[in-house]
């Protein structure tokens, strides 16, 4: 009899155990979102990365991260955070002239960064933040502004100097804060390596130390997790925003050869120029830049490729030229300074080129071990986080099939 009373009182205990473990699984795994600016699909061949070696054998790996066209880092990261193609959030470049309000985005002014106005579209921050989840940004594009009257919990003002193990460290302590502030979802963000792919080239010494400095970051940031108790609960998302690709003297592009620049309300300078003829001039402009259509593609506006998603914002320019790869559309004022600054890169071109993908990684208890995938385009990762996080997306273009293929 006692016996047996023992062994129904051991049953209901180990049920009740059970229970409570399953509880505790159940609960939704935290999520960090990191991104290497202009870290490219093929920047880990460059050199030695152990850390990122051994993120992608214990997790996955995509063969490229499809940008958003203009393969810039404004648009692409606030693609990445809303899920929504440039048309759909109205961050249609880096620099932005909004013709109803009359007035310039520039990404180094800080009013109109940290102006909501801007920001169309549903950052994953207040996706969570309004389904109980805290967040917390150590940078991310758009996460200063006051965009829809939110901000994450914990945020930062942008700020290049700030070191990278510091950045780290601040995460870790909002993760782990025992208080009613706990962060699940957090964001990392490191401009290093875009800055000395700009500066020195694709195949610079400077841009395989900052790969190395990223690895030696991702090693950083494993020991910190382990330490704090986060390793195996935490899904670990690696992007970057684009490629890069090198610039030289023999690819130009002088527009003032082409077209009379006094024609011209504005121009917005890149491998996407944005032409803004005065009133009554675009037909002649457009009319000179077809018949010299060469390294470049010009359209107007309303015949942009579907596929860019672009066409339908007003603040992209009425006529869009696209260079090709690796040219650089400029003015005299402009070129010699430029052909001094050789050598060099940048990006900003058509995002189906590969040299514009960007390299991806995931790590964690919900992605699979080990595998590689295809690339996919980067508006997926908003409803990827959805899922991880077990929340419910705000309207977007992206879709969680297009990235079922990472998950277990
Ligand atoms: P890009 O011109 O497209 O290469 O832009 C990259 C630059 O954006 C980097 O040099 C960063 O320093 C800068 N950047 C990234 N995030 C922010 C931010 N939140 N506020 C201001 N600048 C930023
Ligand atoms: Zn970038
Ligand atoms: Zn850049």
């Amino acid at each position: 009899m006692k016996r047996r009373a023992l062994t129904i009182l051991l049953l209901i205990v180990s049920v009740g155990f059970i229970g409570c473990s399953n509880q505790q699984q159940s609960h939704p795994p935290k999520t960090l979102l990191i991104s290497f600016d202009g870290f490219g699909h093929d920047y880990l061949q460059k050199t030695a990365t152990p850390h990122f070696d051994s993120l992608i054998a214990g997790g996955v790996q995509a063969e490229g991260l499809i940008p958003v066209f203009p393969s810039k880092t404004f648009p692409n990261h606030y693609s990445i955070a809303t899920g929504l193609y440039p048309e759909n959030t109205g961050f249609v470049n880096n620099t932005m002239y909004d013709p109803k309000w009359e007035e310039w985005y520039r990404i180094s002014d800080r009013e109109a960064v940290e102006d909501g106005r801007w920001y169309g579209g549903e950052p994953i921050w207040n996706t969570l933040e309004k389904q109980g989840i805290k967040t917390g940004t150590m940078f991310w594009v758009g996460s200063e502004a006051d965009i829809q009257g939110m901000r994450p919990t914990h945020w930062k003002t942008y700020d290049d100097d700030m070191p990278g193990k510091a950045r780290i460290d601040t995460v870790m302590k909002w993760m782990t804060d025992s208080g009613d502030q706990t962060v699940d979802f957090a964001t990392l963000y490191y401009s290093d390596v875009d800055t000395k792919g700009h500066r020195y080239g694709t195949d610079s010494d400077s841009v395989k130390q900052a790969i190395e400095r990223a690895d030696r970051l991702m090693g950083y940031l494993k020991d910190q997790m382990m330490a704090n108790d986060l390793w195996s609960n935490t899904n670990i998302i690696i992007v970057s925003d684009h490629g890069m690709v090198d610039l030289s003297a023999d690819k130009l592009i002088r527009l003032d050869q082409i077209i009379d620049m006094d024609d011209l309300e504005r121009v917005n300078w890149g491998p996407m120029t944005g032409i803004q003829p005065k009133e009554g001039e675009k037909e002649e402009v457009y009319q000179a830049l077809k018949s010299a259509e060469e390294n470049y593609r010009v359209y107007k506006k309303e015949d942009l490729p579907e596929r860019y998603h672009l066409k339908n914002h007003r603040r992209v320019e009425d006529i869009i030229m696209v260079a090709d790869l690796g040219y650089t559309i400029l003015d005299e004022d402009y070129q010699d300074e430029f052909i001094e600054s050789l050598p060099r890169a940048t990006h900003g071109y058509d995002n189906n080129k590969k040299a514009m993908q960007a390299f991806f990684i995931a790590h964690g208890p919900d992605f699979k071990e080990g595998e590689k995938v295809g690339a996919f385009q980067n508006i997926h990762i908003y409803e990827l986080i959805n899922h991880l996080m077990d929340t419910e997306p705000a309207p977007s273009d992206g879709s969680i099939d297009s990235v079922k293929v990472l998950l277990k």
